[in-house]
């Protein structure tokens, strides 16, 4: 009898009184504590008649009981589903209905509408609020404290996971015990943590970033989180002495950047400071070198695959590049016309294979065939290079490629050249329909604060460094780019507003 994905992460802390959450009041979660809530909230999953395989829609707060809620799934044999707490009432409707889910767990104030939805479905719907009040822990409070854990299979499923859908319609990725599992052991590994490890756990939870490199890592670890709500600068601040280690989004290491109060002394004592979800700037990685002395470790990864690379933590940590792949991980080049893989420092798009690599997508059965090769390699989307020494670099998303006059255009390229003049603070560069050319190049600019760039200079800088081709047909001033909660950049919302601009 085994569920490797329960016993392995979450089982093997029975009866440990060692601190798992530590939250910003000070209150202390242990691992007992935990399990002990999760085995409640199991139980009440087996009450309201809930199978082994069946799909649990989660869209709550942050809260300890949300992530309980995971760990319920887990020994019980069900699919955990979460989504975003952006999404709105009638965007969640798409994901329910998508994924067949039989329960709904979400906040008092959508489950008027989602009933609705969920009644359509023959779905439960139970709220848990942000607080931890609702129907599911009003319930599970009078449950047994123990659970008896449902028997699973390495290759049973244990999450849905829908995609960011900062490309189009997000798609929900069906993961593996052994896809997170496998995963989490390497991470934790590669990144030397131990149960000595206190992680500052500011990201949401319903994202692979805090969900599974974040949690499942400390948790196999054995290691603790401090536990917060959300990203809060004075809140992160405060904590970071307490911290060992700390994982963000490149947005999280500007602002502390941002803010003179971090400094060189209020981070001295960490062990590590780790970056992904989005491009951190080279920029930014030296900037926090010269502030800090410590050097960002970037990974790279994706909701099909969990983590692909990583920098590593005793060589170079390469800014502008994100490392190696994985113990297990097999990462090539290839060629989008044929499939051949590519030479080194050659741009193409980026494949990998491993035991972290997806199971497909539900429900798109073409769609899967076209990205999840037969023998196993994952067409990721993005578009990046190896160079001589086996660093992997990512130039963008094959869907941001720009293609003018059949000539293609990387606009990361332009991007790193506009970053670099004086009063920029960021630019996005991206192809538009154009009547001759079928796309020209448009970028946009982001002025440095109290900066006001003159784009004929910027323009005159890139002319001098990129060939015509390449030259932006005309450039635009933003206060601030698009950006989704994990900080990604947008672009097909600057596509759709300037994609009349030439036409
Ligand atoms: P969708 O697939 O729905 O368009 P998405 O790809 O943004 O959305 P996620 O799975 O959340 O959804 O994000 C994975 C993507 O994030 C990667 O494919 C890559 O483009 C980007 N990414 C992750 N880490 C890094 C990194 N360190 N540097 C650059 N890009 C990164
Ligand atoms: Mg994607």
């Amino acid at each position: 009898m085994s569920n490797p994905l329960y016993d392995g992460l979450f089982g093997k802390h029975a009866g440990h009184t060692t601190p798992f959450l530590r939250l910003a009041d000070g209150q202390v979660i242990t691992h007992q504590d935990f399990l002990a809530t999760s085995a409640q909230i199991a139980n009440v999953t087996a009450q309201i008649g809930l199978k082994p395989g069946d799909r649990v829609a989660v869209q709550v707060e942050k809260s300890p009981e949300a992530l309980a809620l995971y760990a319920a799934c887990a020994q019980a044999g069900l699919v955990f589903l979460p989504l975003n707490t952006a999404y709105t009432v009638d965007e969640l409707s798409y994901f329910i209905e998508n994924s067949g889910a039989a329960l709904i767990v979400c906040d008092e104030r959508s489950e008027e509408k989602l009933g609705e939805v969920a009644a359509t479905l023959g779905a439960k719907v139970e709220t848990l609020n942000g607080d931890g009040s609702g129907t599911l822990m009003a319930q599970a409070q009078v449950m047994p404290a123990s659970f008896s854990t449902v028997d699973r299979d390495g290759e049973d499923l244990a999450a849905f996971l829908y995609t960011s859908g900062t490309t189009g319609r997000s798609k929900g990725a069906m993961l593996t015990q052994n896809n997170l599992l496998s995963n989490a052991y390497a991470l934790v590994k590669e990144w030397r943590f131990t149960a000595d490890d206190v992680l500052l756990h500011a990201l949401p939870i319903f994202h692979t970033h805090g969900l599974f490199v974040a949690t499942n890592v400390v948790l196999a670890a054995e290691a603790s989180m401090i536990f917060m709500p959300k990203f809060d600068l004075d809140q992160i601040l405060g904590q970071m002495p307490q911290a060992t280690t700390m994982m963000g989004v490149p947005t999280f290491y500007t602002r502390l950047l941002g803010d003179a109060r971090f400094t060189k002394d209020l981070a001295a004592h960490m062990r590590l400071f780790i970056s992904g979800s989005a491009p951190l700037l080279a920029e930014t990685h030296i900037q926090f070198e010269e502030r800090t002395g410590h050097r960002i470790l970037e990974r790279y990864g994706m909701t099909e695959t969990n983590m692909n690379t990583s920098n590593p933590y005793d060589g170079e940590r390469r800014a502008g590049t994100v490392g190696f792949p994985l113990p297990g991980v097999e990462l090539k080049i290839t060629d989008p016309e044929t499939g051949q893989t590519l030479a080194k420092d050659t741009v193409g798009q980026i494949e990998v294979r491993g035991p972290n690599v997806f199971k497909g997508y539900w429900q798109m059965p073409e769609k899967t065939a076209a990205e999840l090769r037969a023998d196993g390699f994952f067409i990721t989307g993005d578009l990046g290079k190896i160079d001589a020494d086996g660093y992997v670099h990512i130039v963008g998303r094959n869907k941001d490629l720009i293609i003018s006059g059949g000539y293609n255009i990387y606009p990361k390229e332009i991007e790193l050249v506009l970053d670099d003049q004086p009063g920029v603070l960021e630019s996005a560069v991206i192809g538009v329909p154009h009547p001759d050319f079928g796309e020209t190049v448009l970028g946009v600019i982001v002025p440095a604060p109290g900066a006001t760039p003159d784009t004929d200079q910027l323009m005159e800088a890139v002319k001098g460094s990129l060939a015509r081709f390449k030259h932006p047909r005309k450039l635009v001033v933003l206060d601030e780019l698009p950006r989704n909660t994990m900080g990604k950049v947008q672009k097909n919302i600057l596509r759709a507003q300037y994609q009349a601009m030439f036409t």
